[in-house]
């Protein structure tokens, strides 16, 4: 069921995050450990988002395995940046394989990834769609929980309302809704990253000026840690802050 990651620190290049490390994404994509809920390589596609400098991200994205594309390999080599977010996709049954299935969704500064599934879907969440403009129904990225997600949450970010209530408040409608879904999601602005651990595994390295979280550790750096379900971490380059999620989330069992 996906595996994604996200780095805020000194910058490094994409490789480095992506390719080199022993377990890393790339290996995570044909070998996970810890998938749950189905599926069992991440070859339905892969994408990265890459903070340029001070300016909007820039996103590659591809319905294919990441192992396959050598372009991705190429541009990891020579692309340097102090946040990312990465993700690969299994595909849950039935839904489509795209370029714009595949996160990271994006808007200005924002990144988001969503490892997991909507139970139910799509009937579950319409009476929570039912609350989106018709516009953004009309130009969801791709027909899959994951774009309706992104959908939901960028409405509330689009009102105003902070990264951590966005992610939270989304988290807790969509288990109401839809119990027993898996509800692991990323979101950036490149400063800062808001993730919820509800269903699926997350671990954090936290190092002297630098983060990162990743579905699973890709090395054996003792510096990794599991965050413990039903929570949302909110992490910067220089602190990381573990909270639990409202009592009411539903998770899968
Ligand atoms: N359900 C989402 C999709 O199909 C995410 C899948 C996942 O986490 N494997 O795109």
């Amino acid at each position: 069921m996906c595996r994604h990651l996200a780095y805020l620190g000194p910058p490094v290049t994409l490789a480095e995050l992506l390719f080199d490390p022993p377990h890393s994404l790339v290996r995570q994509s044909w070998a996970p450990r810890d998938m749950r809920g189905g599926g069992t390589i991440n070859a339905d596609g892969f994408g990265v988002g890459w903070y340029p400098g001070e300016g909007e991200p820039v996103r590659y994205r591809r319905a294919q395995p990441i192992w396959s594309d050598p372009t991705i390999a190429q541009l990891a080599a020579v692309t340097r940046s102090s946040a990312v977010l990465a993700a690969v996709r299994s595909a849950t049954v039935g839904m489509a394989v795209l370029d714009g299935a595949v996160a990271p969704f994006a808007e200005g500064r924002w990144l988001f990834s969503h490892n997991g599934v909507v139970r139910g879907w799509p009937d579950a969440v319409v009476p929570l769609a039912a609350g989106l403009p018709v516009r953004d129904l009309l130009t969801l990225d791709a027909a899959t929980d994951s774009a309706l997600l992104w959908a939901l949450v960028r409405h509330r970010l689009r009102a105003g309302v902070d990264a951590v209530e966005a992610v939270g408040r989304t988290v807790t409608d969509v288990a109401a809704a839809a119990p027993g879904s898996r509800l692991n999601l990323l979101l950036s602005d490149g400063h800062r990253v808001v993730a919820s651990v509800a269903g699926h595994a997350l671990s954090v390295r936290e190092a002297p000026g630098s983060v990162l979280l990743a579905s699973e550790p890709h090395d054996d750096d003792p510096g990794w840690r599991s965050v413990p379900e039903g929570h949302l971490v909110v992490a910067t380059a220089g602190e990381v802050r573990v909270n639990p999620l409202p009592a009411r989330v539903r998770l899968a069992g």
